[in-house]
């Protein structure tokens, strides 16, 4: 998905996120304001997930979130303490189809994923082999998205925590395909986990909600950028912000690189994470992507 969030506190109306604000997610789907180059607008699908006392609901369409006609209404009425929702932006070669559009879902766990893995679906097919067939056999969709679910999810079913599940299988992709974007979004209703890698991120908080969105919804002077390279774990009224540097891999210039892999001179993601914890000029404006020559051979990259 191409800009998503989420939203942990008291409860409100969907509406609030997905309608109201002036740069509410339907605004964020036809006119986002920091794409960083990954496509122009999110027009091909839409989700949103919420707890509720029954256990979670989800509604995904593969249309674009501002044509549909039932949902305003919809969102007005429903209310939650904790929604996950995303419009999607589909990366050349990918299918446009509901089962494609985040949230990802199971039992309380929502996902969703902003970005593109680089060299898909060669560079990760030693990655994939290591789930379960039958995970594979049964991935939402044939998208890069779904198998960031897939990894994801299979970690948390053999018990590692939400943080643990996103840094491991960021570190691994970007392993395994140097110049992948890894925003991943990951929440159980009670916490969640944000990575940036290569895609924008703000937060805001207060004592007793929090707010985790590609982009601000509003002007509150409150809205924090999450630093590129960052793992963001985050509570109502809590917020940690972890490097990445640490959990990405050196740079991996003698690999034999993936069919359609990046140019060698890619930038590591390595040292984008640590310029980025450092303080450094990394990566606010210059995004991985950006800062390597288009490869004049390769669809465009557009997420
Ligand atoms: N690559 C993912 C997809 O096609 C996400 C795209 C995006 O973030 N724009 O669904």
């Amino acid at each position: 998905m191409c800009r998503h969030l989420v939203y942990l506190g008291p409860p409100v109306p969907l509406a609030r996120l997905l309608f109201d604000p002036p740069h509410a997610l339907v605004h964020q789907s036809w006119r986002p304001a920091d794409m960083r180059g990954g496509g122009t607008i999110n027009a091909d699908g839409f989700g949103v997930g919420w707890h509720t006392a029954d256990g979670p609901v989800r509604y995904r369409r593969a249309g674009p979130l501002w044509s549909d006609p039932d949902l305003p209404a919809l969102a007005r009425s429903v209310r939650s303490g904790g929604v996950l929702a995303a419009v999607r932006s589909a990366t050349v070669g990918m299918p446009v189809t509901p089962f494609a559009a985040a949230p990802f879902n199971e039992g309380p766990w929502f996902f969703s994923h902003n970005g593109v893995v680089a060299g898909w679906p060669a560079s990760v097919e030693k990655t994939a082999a290591a789930l379960p067939l039958s995970d594979l056999l049964t991935l939402d969709a044939p998208t890069d998205s779904a198998l960031l679910w897939a990894l994801v999810r299979d970690r948390l079913r053999l018990g590692s925590g939400l943080f643990e599940a996103v840094a491991d299988t960021v570190a691994s992709v970007a392993a395994a395909a140097p110049g992948s974007r890894l925003n991943l979004l990951l929440t159980d209703g009670t916490t969640v986990v944000a990575s940036t890698v290569g895609h924008a991120l703000s937060v805001l908080t207060d004592d007793h909600s929090v707010l985790v969105s590609s982009e601000p919804l509003d002007a509150n002077p409150s809205w924090r950028p999450v630093p590129d390279g960052t793992i963001l774990v985050a509570t109502p009224g809590s917020i940690e912000q972890i490097p990445l540097n640490d959990r990405l891999p050196p740079p991996t210039t003698t690999r034999r690189p993936a069919p359609n892999s990046p140019p060698a001179d890619t930038v590591p993601l390595a040292s984008i994470a640590r310029l980025a914890s450092t303080g450094g000029p990394a990566d606010t404006s210059q995004p991985a992507a950006a800062l390597r020559p288009a490869a004049p051979s390769q669809p465009p990259d557009n997420a």
